[in-house]
């Protein structure tokens, strides 16, 4: 008995939500991270797997028209996979619970006597509604709420909705699986008494990048639907409260709501800008071009963290040259006080800003971030004879060195780091690159330029719009015939950032004169 017990693990029923990945529970993402195996469905958003990085994952599919498991088999996977002694997670679109089958599972579970879980989610009724500023209930507008399926057919006999009823509430309708019955639900509501003046939404993909709405009265919804070409998934909302979202808009006002942008940057590096844009509503493809490896010999650097006392200055020209510099010197049992009689140069402010990670505050900073500037800044200075340390990449430019040997300064430069191609690519994302199906490419260095061409086997892509960091990697992504339409005024991400919606809101200026369409394939 007892070993048998020992086996039997457990199932977690997780809601991933709607579409968004920030809006999954805390709870949830614990349970991801503890999960040896993952099921998840069509609508629950695969980025969530990331977290589950030890876990076999099982899609089961599931789309209206497309069951890719019968639910059948999926109750029966989850029983056996728990009796293997496994703790499975069930990743469900939306909640569990609201149209999800989260309940079936359950009892399933129950009377197989697995121990289980619900950790609910955000069901895309409410949450889609949110992000299209519509609040569900609203003092002096609506008292309640009703989520309904709209996947019968309201004609059938046997129909289990009370249309009667529904069309009779003062509240709030809310119907998910409705698409294609929405002709016949709107006529089944005016037919039992709702007026065809009530406002409806329709919000598709709520909660995305894709998310698209149209609003109208009940009566001329169909047609705008149609008119728009709104797709599944999508929430069909009903009553007053929908009158709100002139005022409430907010989501699908970001200035880079569905633009699709390729960011080049390591993995390690990436997470920042990605999310900053993911912010602003863009849809981020995350194509790392380089990758940091250590560099093949230590030996130069640690001689020269045995000497620091030697250097009157060190300079450091990138956030990851930080890092490495300062992790090698705890694994040499040293710490900051080894850098007491140096003077500190970083190049640019998110360099300083991990200096000071270590506790170092910057003595110099230029005013423009690019090596050229470095020089200028010390340019004031009487350098003869000083001795500096350039920790940095195996990729650098010369210029530094080359200025500051020519002011007369000695100068050690030590490779704490590789930048090296990052070829492991899944191949849809390669796929979405080559037809060009995005808006615009992010460089923020030269070799993210170079490296992103030679996946391409050395071809720039047609009609690639870039946003480039600063001047040095402009003209290589010039130079590889990429139209360079965004350069920010400092080179810094949060200043690249500005510049990508200062260009969109220019766009969208423009397109309301002029509708531009997505280059696609
Ligand atoms: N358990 C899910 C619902 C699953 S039923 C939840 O709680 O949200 C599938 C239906 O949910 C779809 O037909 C659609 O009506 C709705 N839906 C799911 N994701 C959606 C999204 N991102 N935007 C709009 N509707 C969505």
């Amino acid at each position: 008995m007892q070993s048998k017990a020992k086996l039997t693990g457990k199932v977690t029923l997780v809601g991933a939500g709607p579409g968004d990945p920030g809006l999954v529970a805390w709870k949830a993402v614990r349970a991801l991270e503890s999960a040896d195996v993952v099921i998840y469905d069509f609508l629950a958003n695969p980025e969530l797997l990331a977290h589950a990085k030890k876990a076999e994952h099982i899609y089961v599919g599931k789309r209206a028209d497309q069951h890719t498991l019968p639910q059948q088999e999926i109750n029966q996977l989850l029983v056996d996979k728990a009796k293997t002694g496994q703790h499975v997670v069930r990743l469900k679109g939306g909640d569990p619970f609201v149209f999800g089958r989260g309940g079936e599972e359950a009892l399933m579970l129950k009377k197989h006597e697995i121990p289980f879980e619900i950790i609910p989610g955000v069901t895309a009724g409410i949450a889609a509604a949110a992000y299209a500023g519509i609040p569900v209930t609203h003092r002096g507008l609506a008292t309640s709420v009703s989520l309904i399926t709209g996947h019968e057919d309201p004609t059938k006999e046997s129909s289990q909705l009370d249309w009667q009823a529904l069309a009779n509430l003062h509240g709030t309708l809310v119907f998910y699986m409705g698409m294609r019955q929405l002709p016949h639900i709107v006529e089944q509501l005016q037919r039992y008494g709702k007026s065809g003046d009530t406002p409806v939404a329709v919000v598709s993909h709520g909660t995305s990048p894709r998310q698209k709405s149209v609003t109208a009265t009940m009566k001329h919804i169909v047609e705008q639907v149609k008119q728009n070409r709104l797709e599944a998934p999508a929430v069909i909302i009903v009553g007053p409260v929908v009158t709100l979202k002139n005022e409430l808009d907010w989501y699908e006002k970001l200035s880079l709501l569905g633009k699709r942008i390729v960011v080049t940057r390591s993995r390690a590096q990436a997470s920042e800008l990605a999310q900053q844009l993911t912010d602003l509503g863009a849809e981020v493809i995350t194509f790392p071009t380089i990758k940091i490896v250590a560099p093949d010999s230590w030996h130069p650097v640690d001689q020269a963290i045995n000497r620091l006392h030697t250097y009157q200055w060190i300079v450091f020209t990138s956030v990851n040259g930080v890092d490495a510099f300062f992790q090698r010197m705890t694994l040499l049992n040293k710490d900051t006080r080894a850098l007491a009689a140096c003077q500190i140069a970083a190049i640019g402010p998110a360099t300083a800003d991990r200096l000071a990670r270590y506790g170092i505050k910057a003595d110099l900073m230029p005013e423009k971030f690019v090596a050229e500037e470095v020089l200028a800044s010390l340019g004031g200075l009487d350098l003869a004879g000083k001795n500096f340390l350039l920790p940095r990449t195996d990729i650098a430019r010369d210029t530094l060195i080359n200025g500051l040997q020519d002011m007369g300064a000695h100068v050690d430069q030590i490779i704490v780091y590789r930048t090296v191609i990052e070829s492991d690519h899944d191949p849809d994302t390669l796929q979405t690159i080559k037809n060009g199906d995005f808006d615009l490419v992010t460089f923020t260095s030269s070799s993210t330029v170079t490296n992103f061409v030679n996946q391409f086997d050395g071809q720039a892509l047609p009609n690639c719009s870039a946003a480039c960091i600063g001047p040095i990697t402009e003209k290589t992504a010039r130079k590889h015939g990429f139209k360079v339409k965004i350069i920010p005024e400092h080179y810094t991400i949060p200043s690249l950032v500005n510049a990508i919606v200062e260009q969109a809101e220019k766009e969208k200026q423009s397109e309301m004169i002029m509708p531009n369409k997505r280059i696609s394939s």
